[in-house]
């Protein structure tokens, strides 16, 4: 299918989406900045690389999971970048970078020969161990086809466009969205829970009518309610999705009222609680404000 696999970046998503791929290529060449990350990784069977241009030149297709677009950037096409291996043909870009970002990259990389796909998910953590994922993929239908099979694994693979960063413009849609709705049910809920609602019951409520959203359904029971703040994702990334989608809406001249507020309360959660701190916790935040606190006490 491709000679030599590898992967870059076994964060929260990269690790459980690495471990399968690697379960149906057999085999995987790994690199993180994190020793741990990798280690763990080698001790499912997976071959560690010295460094980024090391494993770009060991392997034909690459996939990268990483934080920030700069640090995509310069993986990518930065100095000692995969951009300066001599194997890799493909690059699948999982990460949130942001249209712009992709289309950078995609000119310098094929300037080299190598394709840029930008296939950026969404299903949380859960849905990378699971293989659930929905997998927002721009790239020629050939090379879409040429995927599929390992694509398959990591989710259902929705072929959203030829133009590369389609793929991440379909992401920050989403995820303004994602952010919106947890932000606005803990206004919600903290709303209720202080004039004496049971919060268990305001769930049950709302998911059973017309404000049921992702928070609601999933992230307040599964990590809130319970006081875990353990869903996967960090409130510094949260944001970073949000900031993209308004740079990109204003660069392509669209007026957004509510997003911008969204962002306020997300850059308040960072500051606040930290960037590394998961992103649920962000209900905090609102419960601070209005000295109450929405499910289990401590
Ligand atoms: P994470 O911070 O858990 O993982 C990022 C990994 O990249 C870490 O292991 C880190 O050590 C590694 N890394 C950082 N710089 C590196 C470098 N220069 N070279 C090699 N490795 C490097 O982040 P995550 O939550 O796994 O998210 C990864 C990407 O997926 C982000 O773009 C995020 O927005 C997106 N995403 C996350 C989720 C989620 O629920 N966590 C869901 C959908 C999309």
């Amino acid at each position: 299918m491709f000679d030599g696999v590898g992967f870059i970046g076994l964060g929260k998503m990269g690790s459980p989406i690495a471990m399968r791929v690697l379960k149906k290529t057999g085999e995987l060449r790994v690199f993180d900045v994190r020793k741990a990350a990798t280690e763990q990784c080698a001790s499912l069977g997976a071959q560690l690389a010295d460094s980024v241009t090391a494993l770009a030149s060991q392997c034909e297709l690459i996939f990268i999971s990483l934080p920030t677009p700069e640090i995509v950037r310069n993986v990518a096409i930065g100095e000692g970048g995969i951009v300066s291996g001599n194997k890799v043909r493909m690059l699948v870009d999982l990460s949130t970078t942001g249209p712009r970002t992709s289309v950078q990259i995609h000119e310098v990389l094929k300037q080299r020969g190598i394709e840029l796909i930008d296939a950026p998910v969404s299903g949380g953590v859960a849905g990378a161990m699971n293989g659930t994922l929905a997998v927002m993929v721009a790239g020629s239908s050939q090379n879409v086809e040429r995927l599929r099979e390992l694509l398959a694994v990591i989710g259902r693979i929705f072929h959203v466009g030829t133009k590369p960063g389609l793929g991440q413009t379909m992401k920050l849609c989403n995820n303004l969205l994602s952010a919106s709705v947890l932000a606005v049910s803990s206004e919600a809920l903290v709303m209720g829970v202080k004039a004496g609602l049971e919060p268990k019951m305001m769930l049950d409520v709302i998911n059973a009518g017309s404000g049921r959203n992702s928070a609601t359904q999933d992230k307040f029971p599964r990590s809130i309610l319970p006081r875990r703040f353990d869903f996967g994702f960090s409130t510094g990334l949260m944001y970073k999705d949000v900031r993209l989608c308004l740079e990109e809406a204003e660069f392509l001249g669209v007026q957004m009222w509510v997003a911008p507020a969204v962002r306020q309360l997300w850059l308040q959660a960072c500051l606040e609680l930290g960037e590394h701190s998961d992103f649920t916790a962000i209900v905090k935040c609102v419960e601070r404000l209005a000295n109450v606190q929405v499910g289990a006490v401590g």
